[in-house]
């Protein structure tokens, strides 16, 4: 088992330098001071390489796809649907048919919530999740629960911060239409352990749904070894642009389900008295997508793979333990949570600091965090909490980073905590 303390012994390594290079905005001064970026988690930053994927995009080979028959149409309806064979091989996917381009993260749980679910839910039917989800990954669940008198019901969370694997077990009956769980959490930065979750559900007949919006950058990703049913994630989180999500759904479950919006784009014929729709993946995007920001999101996942995700995960992981040893030495400041397995993100709080004022105190100094409740009140509350101040990494912060944001958070405890 890992400790909370995560290093590897030996690792291919990641050339951290010239990563950072890589990202114009990380050289730009943050309220008059080198800039400290710590709030990947919420989004991250964008290389080079997606920013001219983008632009060069627009200005060379950008019209509305899959409705022209003129070259520059054809050119950017093949870079569209590159892109979708992209994210399938990203995913490990067997078909191209069962990655569904959307807005974001949320956007793909709305998706499942009212095309697959919704149409079957029944008076006293549990949709369980956990106590450690995004609102994204609650609130979808409870507006189509009350439409039909089901319930969403929560498994709890250890105060180690681990998911309570035994209890959700447990709680997975005749009456369970849907698991919906995070891979890893926002705020603790827990890792579930997945493969089990789903082994568990399927054993049950419920299907799954992954929230993997912070996970995909820091852990590999095989949806059809894990035998997922449903995976959301967003593009801005894996350093690509924002207004871009993915939902893969299995091609079975894709199959059985009807559009959740109408539109262009989705229909095989239209009348005034019958409308019937076309294939999948098409059938769920109805409108114009965000063509530009796809083939973006391509050119993230191009950049991103370049590198080993085994160097990316050692460089994680270590910058995760030397966090969390140097917060665990500011006096007065507590961490979050103590999960075995942890990635990406360290909260913390202060006895009689707001957590809004250490973000507002770091901010001078240049780093940027987050403060407040992350989108996961429920989580907080458990903790007795109603915010924390929320560090987050990504592939291009190092050891500098760290260490500013542990001298600043001394001084600030020192002096207000
Ligand atoms: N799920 C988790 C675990 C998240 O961390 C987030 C965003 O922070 C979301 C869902 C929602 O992502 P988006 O706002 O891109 O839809």
């Amino acid at each position: 088992m890992r400790t909370d303390v995560q290093e590897r012994v030996s690792a291919p390594s990641l050339d951290v330098d010239a990563v950072r290079a890589a990202f114009p905005i990380l050289a730009e001064p943050m309220s008059g001071r080198p800039m400290v970026f710590l709030d990947s988690g919420a989004s991250a930053q964008k290389p080079e390489a997606v920013i001219r994927a983008q632009a060069e995009f627009y200005r060379h080979d950008y019209a509305n796809i899959h409705r022209g028959v003129y070259d520059l149409s054809q050119r950017a309806s093949d870079a569209f649907d590159g892109a979708r064979r992209k994210v399938q091989g990203f995913l490990g996917a067997a078909d191209w048919r069962e990655v569904v381009f959307t807005r974001n993260t949320t956007e793909s749980i709305n998706l499942v919530a009212w095309s697959f679910l919704e149409p079957k839910l029944q008076a006293g039917d549990e949709i369980l999740v956990t106590t450690m989800e995004h609102h994204s990954n609650i609130v979808p669940w409870q507006i189509i629960a009350a439409r039909h008198g089901a319930k969403v019901v929560a498994a709890p969370v250890s105060d180690a911060g681990e998911l309570d694997t035994a209890a959700l077990r447990a709680m997975i009956g005749p009456r369970t239409r849907m698991l919906a769980c995070s891979w890893v959490s926002n705020v603790l930065g827990t890792v579930n352990p997945i493969g089990e979750i789903v082994a568990a559900a399927h054993a049950q007949g419920v299907p799954v749904l992954v929230d993997a919006a912070q996970s995909v950058q820091h852990l590999p990703v095989d949806v059809q070894a894990l035998d997922i049913d449903f995976l959301a994630f967003s593009a801005h989180k894996i350093y690509g642009p924002s207004g871009v999500g993915v939902l893969y759904a299995r091609r079975e479950h894709l199959e059985g389900m009807q559009p959740w919006q109408g539109g262009g784009g989705i229909v095989d014929r239209v009348s005034f008295e019958e409308t019937t729709y076309g294939e999948i993946p098409f059938r769920f995007e109805a409108g114009t997508p965000d063509i530009a920001g796809v083939h973006a999101l391509a050119a993230a996942l191009d950049w991103f793979r370049q590198f080993d995700i085994e160097a990316v995960q050692a460089h994680e992981d270590h910058l995760m333990a030397i966090g969390l040893r140097a917060l665990q030495q500011v006096p007065g400041l507590n961490v979050l949570g103590a999960p075995a397995h942890r990635t990406g993100a360290i909260s913390f709080w202060v006895d009689g600091l707001h957590h809004q004022d250490i973000g507002a105190m770091l901010d001078l100094d240049g780093i940027a965090i987050r403060s407040g409740h992350h989108c996961a009140q429920p989580l907080h509350r458990r903790f007795g909490l109603e915010g924390s101040a929320r560090a987050s990494f990504g592939i291009y912060n190092n050891e500098a980073d760290v260490e500013a944001l542990a001298k600043s958070l001394r001084y600030i405890v020192g002096k207000y905590g």
